[in-house]
């Protein structure tokens, strides 16, 4: 009897255990179904579906190379899958555990149907397997990542197989082209050249760190340096798996410690996603509920600069179009960009996360979360909406004057002491805006706005 595989965020086939699995269970008949109604308001966005699109099509090579075939199929997963196994014949199906609400309710609808066996492998450890010394979920960071650094898992990845057991007859498949994946007109991808989605670029990307991972504490927070790894959308989309990654990493020099602990951030919010599904949707602490956020055609004008990288912010601005330009932005920048619309501009966190997905190639429901709602301090691990990050000196103090220049080409020829604030230098050029509000206001405003949350 043939078993399905079903191919999610795990589109690899090494440390791959649901593959291994499947193929001692008979004929394999690998499966990715697009399921756009199942996230609701989180449908896969535009860069990620454009990563999509390479990494099936890698990874239908892949599989091709192998004697076997990747079906292609879309609608609500769950019932595709059942009808997929009805027409093979299949009562089995293996596939990795993902934790996004969306997938654990297609899982809980699907092992009704099928014998559903789920593996775990897109995390160092299973979320939830590591608790406090009181057998609790951590809720906190530093915690946590000292307690998963004592489990590690072994370097004994499952064995790829040389060959995958195939079915005497081939199900139907759609065609990937046939998904409208890519941006067509206007065709806003064409920056995004650098990325290689799929296995190998997964394996390049990191080959060609390896050799930096050693000044990574040195230059991770300065983004006109290459300094971190870009591995976030190959993780995101299981291109790679971060025991890969730890078991190559780990054994360099220098400061790489620093570099695992940034691989820790994906497990940990991975279980703050099983303890909050709602992460990417609602603020955990509900105080925020009362926030007066800005709302109104003003509020939507400067929404719509910030996403289109016009607030009159250097570092904000360059992160914003930089983000616009290749799908990804250097995690300080997302820090200090995130920052500005939420307190600056006063607006309500969700919606950076809403441009955020649709952006990112990495765009992550857990990472994405966790990382927006820590910002705006409305999350379980941190309390700090009054401390408003200042864009200004933090450009300075990163160092981004060439980062600016790159990406925001109106400033290219400032020099360094008057790029990070041009309107303070009195070199504004004309065609770069005004600053949407100044910062001391910003701040006060933010802080007062604050006064109603806490009561
Ligand atoms: P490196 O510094 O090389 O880190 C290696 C890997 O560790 C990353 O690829 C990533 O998988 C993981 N990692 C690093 N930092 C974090 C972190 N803070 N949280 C979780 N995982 C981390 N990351 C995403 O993968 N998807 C998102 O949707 C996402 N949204 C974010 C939104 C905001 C507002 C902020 C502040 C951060 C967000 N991040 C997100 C986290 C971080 O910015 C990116 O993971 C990082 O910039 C990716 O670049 P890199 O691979 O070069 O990172």
């Amino acid at each position: 009897k043939p078993v399905l595989l079903w191919f999610r965020q795990d589109l690899r086939l090494s440390d791959q255990p649901a593959l291994v699995a499947a193929c001692h269970g008979g004929p394999v008949i690998p499966v990715y179904v697009l399921d756009d109604d199942g996230p609701g308001d989180h449908a896969m966005g535009g860069a990620s579906r454009w990563w999509l699109h390479h990494s099936l099509a890698a990874l239908g090579q892949a599989l091709r190379d192998k004697g076997s075939r990747l079906i292609l199929r879309r609608g609500n997963a769950a019932d595709v899958l059942a009808e997929l196994a009805a027409e093979c014949g299949a009562t089995a199906i293996h596939a990795i555990r993902h934790y996004e609400p969306w997938w654990v309710a297609s899982e809980e609808a699907l092992a009704d149907r099928l014998d559903l066996v789920l593996h775990d492998s897109n995390q160092l450890a299973p979320p939830g397997s590591i608790s406090t010394g009181a057998g609790k979920p951590f809720k906190i960071y530093t915690p946590f990542w000292r307690a998963l650094s004592q489990h590690m898992p072994p370097d004994d990845p499952a064995r790829m197989p040389a060959k995958i057991p195939t079915p005497s007859k081939w199900p139907s498949t759609e065609a990937l082209g046939s998904w409208d994946l890519l941006p067509t007109k206007p065709d806003w991808a064409t920056g995004f050249s650098d990325w290689e989605p799929g296995e190998e670029g997964a394996r390049a990307r990191l080959d060609q760190f390896i050799g930096e991972a050693k000044d990574y504490e040195a230059t991770r927070n300065l983004p006109s340096q290459e300094g971190t790894s870009r591995l976030s959308p190959h993780l995101h989309f299981g291109e790679i798996t971060p025991r890969q990654v730890w078991h190559r990493v780990a054994g360099e020099g220098g400061s790489v410690r620093t570099f695992l602990g940034e691989i820790g951030w994906r497990d940990y919010a991975q279980g703050i996603l099983l303890q909050y599904p709602d992460v990417g949707r609602k603020s955990t602490r509900e105080q925020f509920d009362r926030m007066p956020w800005r709302t109104g055609k003003a509020a939507k004008a400067d929404l719509r600069a910030w996403q289109r990288g016009h607030t009159g912010y250097p570092i904000v601005d360059a992160g914003m179009r930089q983000l616009w330009a290749m799908g990804w932005m250097h995690n300080r920048v997302r820090m200090i960009a995130a920052s500005f619309l939420i307190k600056h501009l006063l607006i309500d966190w969700r919606e950076g996360e809403r441009w955020f997905w649709d952006c990112l190639v990495d765009a992550d429901y857990g990472n994405n979360g966790v990382n927006w709602q820590w910002t705006a301090g409305t999350g379980v691990d941190s309390n700090m909406f009054p401390r408003i990050m200042a864009p200004l000196s933090q450009s300075e103090k990163f160092d981004a004057a060439d980062y600016i220049r790159e990406w925001v080409p109106e400033l290219a020829d400032l020099p360094d002491d008057a790029i990070h604030d041009p309107d303070e230098a009195g070199c504004r050029p004309e065609n770069y805006p005004e600053k949407l509000i100044g910062h001391r206001e910003a701040r006060e405003r933010a802080l007062a706005a604050y006064r109603r949350v806490k009561g």
